[in-house]
């Protein structure tokens, strides 16, 4: 990793000098990575420290000469920031190359089926084994697990502290003997989730993040980034292609994804889906229809307030410390109002899926998509109890005092 990225860049030439339309796509992510732009506003030498309009600025340059984005998903989202807040200089470089280049692909090892909203009741066990850990237990709803070399992994590694205190994170090892990863099917027909059993799986005591059994205060980092990540902190060039060595993506040409829809799903909004959904109500006249048009300015007003807020934040105005989760809570909303215009648009051919058919299927599956943004990073109503308790001091919810009982008295969900 080069130290030499600085905030300033001749964007088109840049694209002029390397995008290729021929090379592999791990040589395109390769240029990018190498020169900050992957993530460009993250920090110098892993981005270049940009501002928001400038990382738009690539964005639109990449979009207008189809050059593919950069290597999304959970590893860039999640696992880049995490390592960069709470890893060691050994664990970052470590990882956090690799995924800016795109060569590991990462998913989260959070949920479990007794703890999704209540996370920390989570009970996947870690055991001290000399300078290994050894993993037991059972996540779900794991995106894009079954294409991952590496798992973002919250587990319990002290029972007899309170609830918050014994839970340690990891980066944790996909590729082991032990690991049973098998795909959920969802009502978008794709599986892009998991189920995921880790039996007497390993992972190496060195690929500890932050202190033993402080894994929540690090939790706590990724949440956040995650649901302002939804709310729409993330600004990247769409890419088809999914990171790591598992996909098979890397070895093909960059340029061979022409219209392919990423195989994680479509149900990305803003403005972007915005312009698509104009074009489409132009081209089949439903532009003239007044009420659909006003509320195509409702979402464009959505829209533009959430870009507005979110760069308030990144700024270091916040006002409040719970704009993240209010930033997804305002993407759960985009979500329904991008559903029901779109499907005013298509009418009958709302109906129809694939390819073939009007907006080449995608708000199609976004209508059959939309009810998941208001579960994954957090509920809606997780998100209203956090503003409420953390943003507004409201009281907490009554029950057991988690601050001093021991996880191993506390009643358990079965
Ligand atoms: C598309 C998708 C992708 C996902 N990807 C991942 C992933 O990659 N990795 C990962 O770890 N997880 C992932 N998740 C899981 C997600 O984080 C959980 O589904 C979510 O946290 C809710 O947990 P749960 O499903 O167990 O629901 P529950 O916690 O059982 O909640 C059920 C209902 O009860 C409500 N509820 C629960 N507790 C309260 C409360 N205290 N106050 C008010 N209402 C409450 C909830 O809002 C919800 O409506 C994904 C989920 C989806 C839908």
């Amino acid at each position: 990793m080069t130290d030499t990225n600085t905030g300033e860049l001749d964007i088109d030439s840049w694209l002029d000098e390397n995008w290729d339309p021929e090379i592999t796509v791990a040589e395109w992510w390769g240029r990018m990575g190498k020169a900050g732009l992957s993530n460009p506003t993250l920090p110098a030498p892993y981005g270049r420290g940009w501002s928001r309009a400038q990382a738009g600025a690539l964005v639109d340059a990449m979009v207008a000469r189809g050059a593919l984005g950069p290597p999304a998903g959970i590893g860039m989202m999640l696992a880049a920031p995490t390592l960069l807040a709470h890893g060691s200089p050994e664990l970052i470089e470590e990882f956090v190359p690799k995924i800016l280049n795109g060569q590991h692909g990462w998913c989260q090892l959070f949920s479990e089926p007794v703890a999704g909203s209540d996370l920390a009741g989570l009970q996947t066990k870690a055991i001290r084994d000399g300078d290994e850990w050894i993993i037991n237990g059972q996540k779900v709803w794991t995106s894009g697990g079954q294409w991952a070399d590496y798992g973002i992994l919250i587990a319990r590694t002290d029972p007899d502290l309170p609830k918050h205190r014994g839970i340690s994170y990891f980066a944790f090892p996909m590729m082991q003997d032990g690991v049973d990863i098998r795909p959920l099917r969802e009502m978008t027909g794709r599986a892009m989730f998991n189920e995921v059993f880790m039996d007497d799986c390993r992972v190496p005591a060195t690929s500890l993040l932050g202190d033993l059994n402080d894994g929540w205060r690090v939790t706590n980092t990724t949440l956040m980034v995650e649901r302002s990540s939804i709310g729409g902190e993330t600004i990247a060039a769409p890419s088809a292609a999914i990171a790591g060595t598992v996909s098979g993506h890397l070895d093909r040409k960059a340029g061979s994804f022409g219209d392919e829809p990423h195989a994680m799903g479509g149900g990305m909004v803003g403005a972007g889906r915005l312009k698509s959904m104009i074009k489409l109500a132009k081209e089949n006249g439903t532009i003239n229809n007044p009420v659909l048009r006003q509320d195509l300015m409702r979402l464009h007003t959505m829209i533009s307030i959430s870009d507005w807020h979110i760069g308030r934040m990144k700024s270091g105005n916040a006002a409040t410390g719970s704009e993240g989760n209010m930033a997804k809570l305002r993407n759960s909303d985009m979500t329904r109002l991008t559903r029901e215009v779109g499907c005013s648009i298509l009418g009958p051919g709302a109906t129809l899926s694939g390819p073939d058919s009007p907006s080449r299927g995608e708000l199609q599956e976004l209508t059959v998509f939309s009810p998941a943004p208001s579960i994954y990073g957090g509920t809606d109503q997780v998100q209203r109890n956090i503003i409420g308790e953390r943003g507004l001091g409201l009281a907490k919810e009554p029950g057991p005092d988690n601050r001093t009982t021991p996880f191993s008295d506390l009643a358990k969900n079965v």
